[in-house]
Protein backbone atom coordinates (compact mmCIF):
# COMPACT_ATOMS: atom_id res chain seq x y z
CA UNK A 1 0.00 0.00 0.00
CA UNK A 2 0.70 3.58 -0.85
CA UNK A 3 0.52 6.50 1.15
CA UNK A 4 -1.71 9.04 0.19
CA UNK A 5 -1.99 12.49 1.85
CA UNK A 6 -4.26 15.45 0.88
CA UNK A 7 -4.95 18.53 2.08
CA UNK A 8 -7.96 20.44 2.69
CA UNK A 9 -7.55 24.13 3.66
CA UNK A 10 -5.65 23.54 6.70
CA UNK A 11 -6.07 20.51 7.17
CA UNK A 12 -3.68 17.72 6.14
CA UNK A 13 -5.15 14.00 5.62
CA UNK A 14 -2.88 11.26 5.86
CA UNK A 15 -3.86 7.57 5.04
CA UNK A 16 -0.80 5.13 6.64
CA UNK A 17 -0.38 1.83 6.51
CA UNK A 18 -1.82 1.49 9.89
CA UNK A 19 -4.92 2.62 8.43
CA UNK A 20 -4.68 -0.15 6.27
CA UNK A 21 -4.34 -2.90 9.00
CA UNK A 22 -7.75 -1.49 10.54
CA UNK A 23 -9.65 -1.09 7.47
CA UNK A 24 -8.17 -5.08 6.60
CA UNK A 25 -10.28 -5.81 10.10
CA UNK A 26 -13.00 -3.60 9.38
CA UNK A 27 -13.84 -5.27 6.32
CA UNK A 28 -13.36 -8.61 7.71
CA UNK A 29 -15.67 -8.04 10.22
CA UNK A 30 -18.60 -6.66 7.57
CA UNK A 31 -17.93 -9.61 5.79
CA UNK A 32 -18.37 -11.87 8.74
CA UNK A 33 -21.69 -9.73 9.22
CA UNK A 34 -23.44 -11.26 5.84
CA UNK A 35 -21.84 -9.08 2.81
CA UNK A 36 -20.42 -11.49 0.10
CA UNK A 37 -19.89 -8.64 -2.66
CA UNK A 38 -16.03 -8.95 -3.33
CA UNK A 39 -16.08 -6.12 -5.46
CA UNK A 40 -17.92 -3.95 -2.44
CA UNK A 41 -15.47 -5.21 0.35
CA UNK A 42 -12.72 -4.38 -1.85
CA UNK A 43 -13.42 -0.86 -2.45
CA UNK A 44 -14.11 -0.57 1.08
CA UNK A 45 -10.54 -1.84 1.67
CA UNK A 46 -9.03 0.94 -0.17
CA UNK A 47 -10.97 4.40 0.67
CA UNK A 48 -9.83 5.82 3.65
CA UNK A 49 -12.99 6.39 5.84
CA UNK A 50 -11.02 8.08 8.06
CA UNK A 51 -10.81 11.13 5.63
CA UNK A 52 -14.60 11.19 5.77
CA UNK A 53 -15.01 12.09 9.31
CA UNK A 54 -14.66 15.36 11.27
CA UNK A 55 -10.74 16.18 12.32
CA UNK A 56 -10.52 14.84 15.97
CA UNK A 57 -12.56 11.60 15.33
CA UNK A 58 -11.02 10.06 12.83
CA UNK A 59 -9.41 7.36 15.26
CA UNK A 60 -13.23 5.87 15.37
CA UNK A 61 -13.38 5.58 11.42
CA UNK A 62 -12.60 1.70 11.44
CA UNK A 63 -15.28 0.89 13.76
CA UNK A 64 -18.38 -0.68 12.67
CA UNK A 65 -20.49 1.84 13.96
CA UNK A 66 -22.14 5.71 12.26
CA UNK A 67 -20.47 8.89 13.58
CA UNK A 68 -21.75 12.40 13.78
CA UNK A 69 -20.70 14.54 10.90
CA UNK A 70 -21.79 18.02 11.78
CA UNK A 71 -25.41 19.54 10.63
CA UNK A 72 -27.32 17.11 12.89
CA UNK A 73 -26.53 14.51 10.16
CA UNK A 74 -24.30 11.27 10.38
CA UNK A 75 -21.58 8.69 7.78
CA UNK A 76 -23.36 5.69 7.91
CA UNK A 77 -22.23 2.23 9.48
CA UNK A 78 -19.72 1.04 7.25
CA UNK A 79 -21.86 -2.58 7.43
CA UNK A 80 -24.73 -0.47 5.76
CA UNK A 81 -22.87 0.93 3.40
CA UNK A 82 -22.02 -2.31 2.12
CA UNK A 83 -25.18 -3.78 2.42
CA UNK A 84 -27.16 -1.01 0.66
CA UNK A 85 -23.98 -1.19 -2.13
CA UNK A 86 -24.19 -5.15 -2.48
CA UNK A 87 -28.19 -4.82 -2.99
CA UNK A 88 -27.96 -1.90 -5.73
CA UNK A 89 -25.82 -4.68 -7.98
CA UNK A 90 -22.94 -2.28 -8.61
CA UNK A 91 -21.19 -2.67 -11.95
CA UNK A 92 -19.10 -0.11 -13.77
CA UNK A 93 -19.92 2.48 -16.19
CA UNK A 94 -23.40 2.57 -14.74
CA UNK A 95 -25.03 5.73 -14.12
CA UNK A 96 -26.14 5.77 -10.33
CA UNK A 97 -28.27 8.62 -8.71
CA UNK A 98 -27.33 8.84 -4.83
CA UNK A 99 -29.76 10.50 -2.62
CA UNK A 100 -28.24 12.47 0.28
CA UNK A 101 -24.16 13.01 -0.08
CA UNK A 102 -24.06 13.76 3.77
CA UNK A 103 -19.51 13.15 4.02
CA UNK A 104 -19.56 11.84 0.42
CA UNK A 105 -17.92 8.11 1.79
CA UNK A 106 -21.63 6.14 0.49
CA UNK A 107 -20.59 8.16 -3.29
CA UNK A 108 -16.75 7.15 -2.98
CA UNK A 109 -17.56 3.91 -2.59
CA UNK A 110 -19.87 3.86 -5.71
CA UNK A 111 -17.04 5.60 -7.66
CA UNK A 112 -14.06 3.44 -6.64
CA UNK A 113 -16.17 0.42 -8.00
CA UNK A 114 -16.13 2.27 -11.35
CA UNK A 115 -19.97 3.92 -11.47
CA UNK A 116 -20.35 7.18 -12.69
CA UNK A 117 -22.20 8.69 -9.49
CA UNK A 118 -24.68 12.26 -9.03
CA UNK A 119 -25.17 12.66 -5.45
CA UNK A 120 -27.26 15.34 -3.68
CA UNK A 121 -27.15 17.08 -0.70
CA UNK A 122 -29.47 19.37 0.58
CA UNK A 123 -27.33 20.90 3.49
CA UNK A 124 -25.08 23.62 1.74
CA UNK A 125 -22.15 23.03 4.27
CA UNK A 126 -22.37 19.37 3.85
CA UNK A 127 -22.53 19.53 0.01
CA UNK A 128 -19.29 21.58 -0.06
CA UNK A 129 -17.44 19.58 2.28
CA UNK A 130 -18.11 16.47 0.35
CA UNK A 131 -17.25 17.63 -2.99
CA UNK A 132 -14.26 19.53 -2.03
CA UNK A 133 -12.88 15.92 -1.04
CA UNK A 134 -14.31 13.68 -3.40
CA UNK A 135 -12.28 16.20 -5.94
CA UNK A 136 -9.17 15.99 -3.95
CA UNK A 137 -9.51 12.44 -3.35
CA UNK A 138 -9.25 12.45 -7.73
CA UNK A 139 -13.08 10.80 -7.80
CA UNK A 140 -13.92 12.77 -11.03
CA UNK A 141 -17.09 10.31 -11.78
CA UNK A 142 -18.67 12.24 -9.10
CA UNK A 143 -21.29 14.41 -9.55
CA UNK A 144 -22.44 16.82 -6.47
CA UNK A 145 -25.29 18.92 -6.47
CA UNK A 146 -27.11 21.00 -3.75
CA UNK A 147 -30.40 20.31 -4.36
CA UNK A 148 -33.75 18.56 -2.69
CA UNK A 149 -33.58 15.03 -3.20
CA UNK A 150 -37.20 14.28 -3.64
CA UNK A 151 -36.96 16.30 -7.09
CA UNK A 152 -34.03 13.43 -8.54
CA UNK A 153 -31.88 15.23 -10.73
CA UNK A 154 -34.13 14.93 -14.14
CA UNK A 155 -31.66 16.40 -16.43
CA UNK A 156 -29.44 14.12 -16.00
CA UNK A 157 -32.46 10.78 -15.63
CA UNK A 158 -32.74 8.41 -16.33
CA UNK A 159 -30.09 6.63 -13.81
CA UNK A 160 -29.51 2.76 -13.59
CA UNK A 161 -29.39 2.69 -10.26
CA UNK A 162 -30.88 4.96 -7.01
CA UNK A 163 -29.92 4.63 -3.52
CA UNK A 164 -31.25 6.52 -0.76
CA UNK A 165 -29.49 6.98 2.06
CA UNK A 166 -31.96 9.14 4.53
CA UNK A 167 -35.28 7.52 5.67
CA UNK A 168 -38.48 8.31 3.41
CA UNK A 169 -42.31 7.85 4.08
CA UNK A 170 -42.27 5.79 0.55
CA UNK A 171 -40.80 6.15 -3.11
CA UNK A 172 -41.77 9.35 -4.87
CA UNK A 173 -42.95 8.95 -8.07
CA UNK A 174 -40.47 11.14 -9.57
CA UNK A 175 -38.04 9.07 -8.08
CA UNK A 176 -39.01 5.82 -9.36
CA UNK A 177 -39.58 7.67 -13.04
CA UNK A 178 -36.06 8.60 -12.75
CA UNK A 179 -35.36 4.52 -13.18
CA UNK A 180 -34.54 3.26 -16.27
CA UNK A 181 -36.41 -0.01 -16.79
CA UNK A 182 -34.26 -2.89 -15.51
CA UNK A 183 -32.73 -0.54 -13.00
CA UNK A 184 -32.73 -1.06 -9.55
CA UNK A 185 -33.47 1.51 -6.24
CA UNK A 186 -32.86 1.01 -2.72
CA UNK A 187 -33.94 2.94 -0.03
CA UNK A 188 -34.62 2.77 4.08
CA UNK A 189 -38.31 3.03 4.39
CA UNK A 190 -40.12 4.31 7.09
CA UNK A 191 -41.77 1.07 8.64
CA UNK A 192 -42.10 2.86 12.32
CA UNK A 193 -40.53 5.71 15.12
CA UNK A 194 -36.91 5.70 13.93
CA UNK A 195 -37.08 2.12 12.34
CA UNK A 196 -36.84 1.52 8.46
CA UNK A 197 -37.11 -1.31 6.57
CA UNK A 198 -33.98 -1.35 3.88
CA UNK A 199 -36.60 -1.67 0.15
CA UNK A 200 -34.71 -3.22 -2.87
CA UNK A 201 -37.25 -1.81 -5.83
CA UNK A 202 -36.73 -3.55 -9.15
CA UNK A 203 -38.24 -1.66 -12.25
CA UNK A 204 -40.11 -4.43 -14.33
CA UNK A 205 -41.32 -1.61 -16.89
CA UNK A 206 -42.88 1.75 -16.72
CA UNK A 207 -45.91 0.53 -14.91
CA UNK A 208 -44.54 -2.65 -12.66
CA UNK A 209 -41.91 -2.79 -9.61
CA UNK A 210 -41.12 -5.85 -7.75
CA UNK A 211 -40.13 -5.12 -3.92
CA UNK A 212 -37.89 -6.75 -2.00
CA UNK A 213 -37.30 -6.31 1.85
CA UNK A 214 -34.24 -6.52 3.19
CA UNK A 215 -34.04 -5.77 7.10
CA UNK A 216 -34.05 -3.27 9.71
CA UNK A 217 -32.25 0.03 10.11
CA UNK A 218 -32.32 3.23 11.27
CA UNK A 219 -31.32 6.63 9.02
CA UNK A 220 -31.69 10.11 9.45
CA UNK A 221 -34.43 11.39 7.52
CA UNK A 222 -35.00 12.79 4.26
CA UNK A 223 -36.42 16.47 4.83
CA UNK A 224 -37.33 18.42 1.87
CA UNK A 225 -36.14 21.88 0.69
CA UNK A 226 -32.14 23.35 0.81
CA UNK A 227 -30.36 24.96 3.65
CA UNK A 228 -27.97 27.11 2.53
CA UNK A 229 -25.18 28.11 4.60
N1 LIG B 1 -24.60 8.75 2.31
C1 LIG B 1 -24.07 9.51 3.44
C2 LIG B 1 -24.91 9.40 4.70
C3 LIG B 1 -26.02 10.26 4.60
S1 LIG B 1 -26.90 10.79 6.02
C4 LIG B 1 -22.63 9.16 3.74
O1 LIG B 1 -22.08 8.26 3.11
O2 LIG B 1 -22.04 9.83 4.59
C5 LIG B 1 -28.29 11.41 5.11
C6 LIG B 1 -28.01 12.69 4.34
O3 LIG B 1 -29.18 12.95 3.58
C7 LIG B 1 -27.78 13.91 5.23
O4 LIG B 1 -26.58 14.54 4.89
C8 LIG B 1 -28.99 14.78 4.93
O5 LIG B 1 -28.71 16.19 4.99
C9 LIG B 1 -29.37 14.35 3.53
N2 LIG B 1 -30.73 14.65 3.12
C10 LIG B 1 -31.86 14.60 3.88
N3 LIG B 1 -32.93 14.97 3.15
C11 LIG B 1 -32.48 15.25 1.89
C12 LIG B 1 -33.08 15.71 0.69
N4 LIG B 1 -34.39 15.98 0.63
N5 LIG B 1 -32.31 15.89 -0.39
C13 LIG B 1 -30.97 15.64 -0.35
N6 LIG B 1 -30.33 15.23 0.76
C14 LIG B 1 -31.07 15.03 1.87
Amino acid sequence: MQEKTIKIGNRVLIDKLVHQGMRNKLIKEIENKGINDKNVLKAMSEIPRHFFLPAGLEHFAYLDKPFDIGEGQTISQPFTVAFQTELLEVTSNIKILEIGTGSGYQAAVLAHMGAEVFTIERIEKLYHQAQTLLNALGYDNVHCFLGDGYEGLPQYAPFDRIIITAAIDGIPNVLKNQLKVGGILVAPVNSSINTQVMNKITKLDEQNFKVDYHGFFSFVPMVPGVKKE
